[in-house]
C-alpha cells in the first residue's frame, strides 16, 4: 500500500523500562525474510548452470539483466583510454584514495597470523619482493624436540561478487578485491551483472584493473553463484566466493556451499544492511538523523535502529524532526520511507544498558555519537564496525577510510568478522620432531591410542621408538 506522502517518516520508539523481556526479544529480531521462497527459484538456476555452463549462463543473463552477450567471461586488460575517459576525474581521484587506505589498513593485517608485525607496510598495491614467503609463520617448540608451525597460504581461486542490479559498486570491487590481491590469491574472478547493452560500468572496470583481477564474470544472482562454485567452459571454478548480493545472491551462495559436486566456501550469509546509532544528549541531532538515513535508503529491507541514552523527550523530538526533514530532500524517499517502517527506537536509562541492547541486536554497522565513545568501545562484545564519535559518519567506512564495508549483518555478528585478508587465507599447521622429541612423549602417545582402541596408531610410534632403542 502506498503511503500518504504527508504522513510523518517517524521511526517507531520505545521506552526500554516500559518493554517486558518477550517484547525486549521481539525488538531485537530481524524483519522477516522470504529464504525458503528465494531457495526453491535458485535451485533450478543452480541447475542449469550447473548441466549447461555458459549457454544457461548467457539464456540467464538475458532473462534477468536483459543483455545479449556473446561470451561471459572478460579477460585483462579491462581498461584503455576509451574506458578512461568515461570515468569522471573526480571519481577517479576517489578511487584511488579508497584503494591506498583500503591497501594500508589491509596489508597491515597480513602478519597478524604470525609472530611478526609489519613496521612498514609498503606503498599501495606493491608486493614486496624482500617478504619472504615465511613472513606470518607462527613457531613454537612446545617440547624439546617439537616443533609446531602455523602458516597462512592464500586460497588459490576465489570468486568477487560486486552486486550491480540496482546501483554501481566501484567500492565494492574494491573491499573485496584489495584483500584478495594482499593475500595473493593466484585467480580471483569478479561477477557482476551486466546492463542491459552488455557493458560494464567503467568504474568498476577500473576497480577491478587495480586489484589485478583475472577475469571479470558478466553475470549476476543466482547464476553467478553457480558459475563460479561450479565452473563452466569460459569460468573458473573458485573455491571461495565473497561478497554482498541481494537475496538470490545470498541463497544461492547458501546452497552451492552445502553441495558435495561443488566443494566451495563461502564469506558468510549475508542479509540487509543495518545500523545501530546510540546517541546520548550530546550527539547533533542532525548527524544522528542523517546516519539513519544513509543506513535507510540503501533498501526497503534495511533497518535502522537509534539507542538513545536518557534522551528527554524534546532530545529525541529533535531527531525526530530531523529524520522527517531531511528524508524527504531524499531521491529515494520512498525506499527510505519503508525502511523506517521497519526500524525501532529504543530510550535506555544509561550507557551500560545501551551496551547491553546493542550486544544483544549485533549490529553491522554500530555508530557512537555520545562522551567518551572510546570508553564505550571497550565494551562492544558485537559488531561489524564501529564508527567512534561524531565526526566518523558511515559513509567513511563504507568508502574511504581503509576498514572493509562487507561485514556480517543479520545478528551474525555474534560470530563472524567482515572481510579481511584472513578471507582469503586458509591457515595450515607442521610439526617436525627430531628423535629427541619423539622420545620424550612417545610412550604417552602409545597410551593414548591404546586407550581409544587405535592399535594402528601405537605401532606407528612402537615401531620407531624400538628402532632407536
Ligand atoms: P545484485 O547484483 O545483488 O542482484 C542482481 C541480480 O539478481 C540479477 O543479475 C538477477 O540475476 C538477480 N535477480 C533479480 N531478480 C530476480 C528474480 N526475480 N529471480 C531470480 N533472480 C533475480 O544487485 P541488487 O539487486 O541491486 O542488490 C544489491 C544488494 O547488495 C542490496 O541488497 C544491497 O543492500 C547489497 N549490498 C550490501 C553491501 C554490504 O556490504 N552489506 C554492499 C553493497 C551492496
Amino acid at each position: 500500500q502506498p503511503k500518504d506522502a504527508d504522513a510523518p517518516i517517524k521511526i517507531q520508539s520505545y521506552r526500554y523500562e516500559e518493554l517486558s523481556a518477550s517484547q525486549r526479544k521481539e525488538l531485537l529480531k530481524r524483519p522477516a525474510l522470504r529464504t525458503e521462497q528465494v531457495m526453491e527459484i535458485c535451485r533450478p538456476i543452480l541447475g542449469a548452470v550447473k548441466q549447461r555452463g555458459d549457454a544457461a549462463l548467457l539464456e540467464l543473463t538475458e532473462k534477468f539483466d536483459r543483455a545479449k552477450l556473446q561470451t561471459p567471461v572478460r579477460l585483462p586488460p579491462f581498461v584503455n583510454d576509451e574506458v578512461m575517459a568515461k570515468i569522471k576525474p573526480e571519481v577517479k581521484v576517489a578511487i584511488d584514495i579508497a584503494y591506498d587506505n583500503i591497501w594500508k589498513f589491509h596489508k597491515a593485517q597480513k602478519t597478524t597470523f604470525g609472530n611478526k608485525r609489519a613496521a612498514d607496510v609498503g606503498a599501495a598495491g606493491t608486493v614486496e619482493a624482500n617478504e619472504a614467503p615465511e613472513d606470518g609463520v607462527l613457531e613454537v617448540e612446545t617440547m624439546p624436540g617439537v616443533v609446531c608451525r602455523r602458516f597462512a597460504r592464500p586460497i588459490q581461486s576465489v570468486g568477487l561478487y560486486v552486486p550491480g542490479g540496482s546501483a554501481v559498486l566501484p567500492s565494492t570491487a574494491l573491499m573485496l578485491g584489495v584483500p584478495a590481491q594482499v593475500a595473493r590469491c593466484p585467480t580471483v574472478v569478479i561477477a557482476t551483472p551486466p546492463r542491459p547493452d552488455g557493458s560494464i560500468s567503467p568504474e568498476v572496470l577500473y576497480c577491478a584493473s587495480k586489484v589485478n583481477a583475472s577475469a571479470i564474470l558478466c553475470a549476476g544472482g543466482a547464476q553467478a553463484v553457480a558459475a563460479m562454485a561450479y565452473g563452466t567452459e569460459t569460468c573458473p571454478k573458485v573455491d571461495k566466493i565473497v561478497g554482498p548480493g541481494n537475496q538470490f545472491v545470498t541463497a544461492a551462495k547458501m546452497l552451492v556451499q552445502n553441495e558435495t559436486d561443488a566443494i566451495v566456501s563461502i564469506d558468510m550469509p549475508a542479509g540487509p544492511s543495518e545500523v545501530l546509532v546510540i546517541a546520548d544528549s550530546s550527539a547533533d541531532p542532525a548527524f544522528v538523523a542523517s546516519d539513519l538515513l544513509s543506513q535507510a535508503e540503501h533498501g526497503p529491507d534495511s533497518q535502522v535502529v537509534l539507542v538513545g541514552i536518557a534522551l528527554t523527550p524534546a532530545e529525541l523530538q529533535a531527531i525526530e524532526d530531523e529524520v522527517d526533514r531531511q528524508a524527504r530532500a531524499l531521491p529515494r524517499v520512498e525506499v527510505v520511507r519503508q525502511a523506517i517502517d521497519k526500524s525501532v527506537t529504543v530510550i535506555v536509562p544509561d550507557r551500560a544498558t545501551a551496551l547491553e541492547w546493542s550486544n544483544a541486536y549485533a549490529p553491522e554497522h554500530l555508530i557512537l555519537q555520545t562522551i567518551s565513545p572510546e570508553e564505550l568501545v571497550k565494551l562492544v562484545t558485537n559488531a561489524g564496525s564501529v564508527f567512534v564519535g561524531a565526526w566518523s559518519p558511515e559513509s567513511c567506512g563504507d568508502y574511504m577510510s581503509g576498514t572493509n564495508h562487507s561485514l556480517p549483518t543479520a545478528a551474525y555478528a555474534k560470530s563472524y568478522s567482515g572481510v579481511n585478508v584472513g578471507t582469503f587465507e586458509k591457515c595450515i599447521t607442521s610439526q617436525a620432531l627430531t628423535k629427541q622429541g619423539l622420545r620424550g612423549f612417545g610412550q604417552n602417545v602409545i597410551d593414548l591410542a591404546m586407550c581409544e582402541g587405535l592399535q594402528a596408531h601405537a605401532m606407528a610410534v612402537k615401531i620407531r621408538l624400538d628402532r632407536m632403542a
